[in-house]
């Protein structure tokens, strides 16, 4: 079969034969793909989840190459498993495809997808394939193995706020993206867009942050074997939003001191380069999978050394504190209400988000 040629030419059931013939069997696969229904071994607790990433809404084909698709779709899975302290063992994916994509899309997706599997461990169990009418999604499906699971309830008042690595890259990536920067499958830059040329260093770590986030699996794995995390969440929707969810989960309020959010520095160094601040960009972008924790103050030197251990950061931005769900923000002894901002898929964009009504 030759690359360029649309995937509506082919048609399904070759299709089905060409990408199921990539696929390799893994560990605890008894029936992998071609049946009615894969079969797995896992346990004691069994972790599900799924993440769908559709054309238009969460990515667009000319700025996201299918290799790096392929990547992130199954890393924003994988981050949601992390963050209950699970393994992620096995994926299912579900693509729907316009009828004119070249089977070099797909493969290219499957590249993507096959070479994150290997990374982490995770077997490709099966999956569906249905045409669409002019948007790629890629719907997938992780489960894992769980025993010790970290939830977002949990958290006590008094509980630091704590987050891994740094904020706003996914973000600032994002808007190099709607100013024209490009990496090409190999993640490499193919196109600085606005940017001068002494600029183009914080491009490359902000648009893969975007386009092929790395959460910190293996940390969040490891929570599971230490008593120290009271709760967590990935940072998806961004801090702002998630910590109300988090705070919504665990019946609390807290406060940021934004001295001490870890804004990304290429983002910085990019923002700056364009008149912008990143702060907001780490405050309330989207996308950084880093995770969010509730932590007992005694328990963050014990935290940063398991941290320390998988090369993860930490940093404390406030606490958790009691109260209605709510944010503020800390200056001095002076607070300021928080109002968080959210992505919000079915509106468009950012929408400000309130704290659900109490029961
Ligand atoms: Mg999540």
């Amino acid at each position: 079969m030759e690359p360029q040629t649309p995937v509506g030419e082919i048609g399904e059931r070759a299709l089905i034969r060409h990408l199921r013939s990539r696929i390799p069997s893994g560990p605890g696969v008894i029936v992998g793909v071609g049946d009615d229904a894969a079969a797995v071994e896992t346990g004691p607790l069994t972790l599900v989840t799924s993440d769908t990433l559709v054309e238009g809404i969460h990515f667009r084909r000319e700025w996201s190459p299918p290799r790096l698709l392929g990547r992130k779709a199954l890393s924003v899975n994988l981050s949601d498993v992390a963050a209950m302290a699970g393994l992620a063992r096995y994926a299912t994916v579900s693509l729907c495809l316009p009828p004119d994509i070249p089977l070099a899309f797909v493969d290219g997706l499957y590249d993507g997808l096959l070479e994150r599997a290997a990374e982490t461990g995770v077997s490709l169990v099966g999956g569906n394939l249905s045409a669409s009418e002019d948007r790629v999604v890629v719907d997938m499906t992780v489960l894992g193995q769980g025993d010790h699971l970290v939830r977002r309830t949990g958290g006590l008042a008094g509980d630091l706020v704590v987050v891994t690595g740094t904020l706003g890259a996914a973000a600032a990536g994002l808007r190099a993206l709607e100013k024209g920067a490009r990496l090409d499958g190999d993640g490499d830059l193919s196109n600085r867009g606005a940017w001068p040329a002494d600029a183009a260093d914080g491009l490359v770590p902000c648009l893969r942050a975007q386009l092929d986030p790395s959460p910190p699996l293996a940390f969040g794995r490891a929570l599971a074997e230490q008593d120290i995390v009271h709760a967590a969440m990935d940072l998806s929707d961004g801090l702002s939003g998630d910590l109300l969810s988090l705070c919504e989960e665990s019946e609390l309020s807290a406060w940021i001191e934004p001295e001490w959010l870890p804004v990304d520095p290429c983002a910085a160094a990019l923002e700056k380069e364009t008149g912008g601040d990143a702060f907001s960009l780490a405050l309330h972008g989207g996308e950084d999978y880093q995770m969010l924790m509730a932590v007992p103050p005694e328990r963050v030197d014990a935290l940063r050394e398991v941290a320390g251990v998988w090369s993860v950061t930490l940093s404390v931005v406030g606490q958790f504190a009691p109260g209605a769900p709510g944010l503020s923000l800390r200056f001095g002894e002076a607070m300021r209400k928080l109002r968080p901002k959210s992505h919000d898929h079915f509106a468009g964009r950012e929408r400000r988000r309130e704290p659900a009504p109490e029961a």
